[in-house]
């Protein structure tokens, strides 16, 4: 199905906002959205009545309320509390939680909220991505008592939080970290560096990945630490300024002797918690490509109106066959992403995990975030100087692009696990 193109002026926006607010709640109230087939390895979907309603409700908010802030978010870089709190009055934190965490449990209807927002406004469908980023981990890993505590509150968006991997010298190679989490009597002393930690000088609280040592300094494997907002010894420091993905800030965390409760551990010690954790990454990812789809889209809905409008030759831009088969393309490429990811969406609603479910999950990832970069420089392409130029908003998409290419897991790290689910590892 191909998304109407171009905003316009549907309906009353306070009956759309109350509308999709009543909707969440009914369904988080009534049901556990599932896809049709719940067989594991031939799992196919089609959106039911909820999804589609959330579909048309959200699509209708972020033209009406959201698309007028985003190009001033993008360029002022400053976190847009105003959408966080729509986001939240609107019910959408909740929609991929399960039901005993206060949540709709439909990782395909957060995909859908995603793309519409990302349509619009990328930072706005971000704060979705980034509060749903440290839940797969807690979910696999936590105990249920951190569950309780955290998954909630991250539900309603009374609580965010922030993942951090990432330090100087290690992205790719999370194995590279060096930060350290040493056993005390009472808990854990953190010391160390992250870089890029989004949402970081937001959230309340931080998964951090640490080197776990015990008391006298030795090896235990890498585990994920729940370090609450100003636990001494953490320091939050400036924020990156960047080329995309602006309006959530990326900043660099600095542990010095940072103590922490032994309950501030996810999982067991040593690596076995830490795979859990990361395999539960697998499960989000859908969501972070279905940002890459909004991306797409939304550049398809500038350049149909815009190659409409402009004339060359005493032709509209859009009668040129070079142009048309262009625009084809970009539509055909996003169409094969969105369904790859709604797809991999269904197969984690059914339940899906490990190695049936890695593979797709990083394709989807990595197709829709190419799509995205592809689709984008042919929209800028299509804009000709006016794509350069930041009196239009097209080549915000292109920035934002970008970004998903890198983020959460290089699409080069992507491709890495999808040979490897073929070839199995590389012998070195
Ligand atoms: C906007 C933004 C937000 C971010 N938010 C977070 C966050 O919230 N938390 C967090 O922890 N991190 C975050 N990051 C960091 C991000 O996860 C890393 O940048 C990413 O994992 C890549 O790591 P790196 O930059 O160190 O690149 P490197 O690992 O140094 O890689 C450099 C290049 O080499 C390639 N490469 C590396 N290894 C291989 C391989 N085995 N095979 C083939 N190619 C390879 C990479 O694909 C890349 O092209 C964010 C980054 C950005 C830009």
């Amino acid at each position: 199905m191909l998304l109407d193109p171009a905003p316009g002026t549907a309906g009353n926006t306070r009956s759309a906002v109350d509308t999709l607010r009543l909707q969440v709640q009914n369904i988080a109230l009534c049901s556990h959205i599932r896809p049709h087939d719940g067989e594991a390895t031939g799992v196919t979907y089609e959106l039911n009545e909820e999804q589609k309603s959330i579909q048309d409700l959200v699509r209708r908010v972020a033209r009406e309320k959201v698309a007028a802030r985003a190009d001033e978010i993008d360029r002022t870089a400053e976190y847009p509390h105003d959408m966080f709190e729509l986001l939240k009055d609107l019910g959408l934190f909740a929609l991929p939680f399960p039901p005993e965490y206060g949540g709709i449990g439909s990782t395909l209807a957060a995909c859908i909220a995603v793309e519409e927002l990302g349509r619009v406004c990328y930072n706005t469908g971000y704060l979705l991505v980034v509060q749903w980023t440290p839940f797969g981990a807690i979910f696999a890993g936590g105990t249920e008592e951190q569950k309780q505590r955290l998954l909630p509150g991250l539900a309603s968006g009374e609580l965010r939080g922030s993942l951090s991997l990432t330090e100087p010298q290690s992205g790719s190679d999370v194995s590279g970290i060096k930060t350290t989490a040493r056993r005390t009597a009472d808990g854990y002393v953190l010391n160390g560096a992250k870089i890029w930690a989004t949402n970081s000088d937001i959230a309340d609280f931080i998964l951090v990945a640490a080197k776990t040592q015990d008391e006298s300094g030795a090896p235990l494997g890498i585990n994920l630490f729940i370090v609450d907002k100003g636990t001494p010894g953490l320091t939050v420091g400036r924020k990156e300024d960047k080329m995309g993905a602006r309006g959530v800030p990326s900043c660099p965390l600095f542990f010095d002797n940072a103590r922490i409760s032994a309950e501030s551990r996810l999982g067991p010690e040593g690596g076995e918690g830490f795979k859990v954790a990361m395999e539960a990454l697998n499960t989000s990812r859908p969501i972070v490509a279905a940002r890459a789809v909004g991306i797409a889209q939304g550049a398809i809905d500038h350049t149909v109106k815009y190659i409409q409008e402009r004339r060359a030759f005493g032709h509209a831009i859009s009668d040129f066959q070079g142009a048309r088969w262009m625009v084809a393309d970009m539509a055909m490429q996003t169409e094969a992403a969105r369904q790859l990811v709604y797809r991999t969406a269904a197969m984690v609603d059914a339940g899906v995990t490990g190695k049936a479910l890695a593979p797709m999950a990083a394709m989807a990832k990595c197709f829709a975030s190419d799509v995205a970069m592809k689709v984008a420089t042919d929209a800028v392409q299509l804009f000709g100087a006016a794509g350069v130029s930041a009196e239009y908003p097209i080549n915000r998409y292109f920035r934002d692009a970008k970004v998903v290419q890198i983020i959460e897991g290089t699409n080069q790290v992507q491709r890495n696990i999808i040979a490897g689910s073929l070839l199995g590892k590389a012998a070195k």
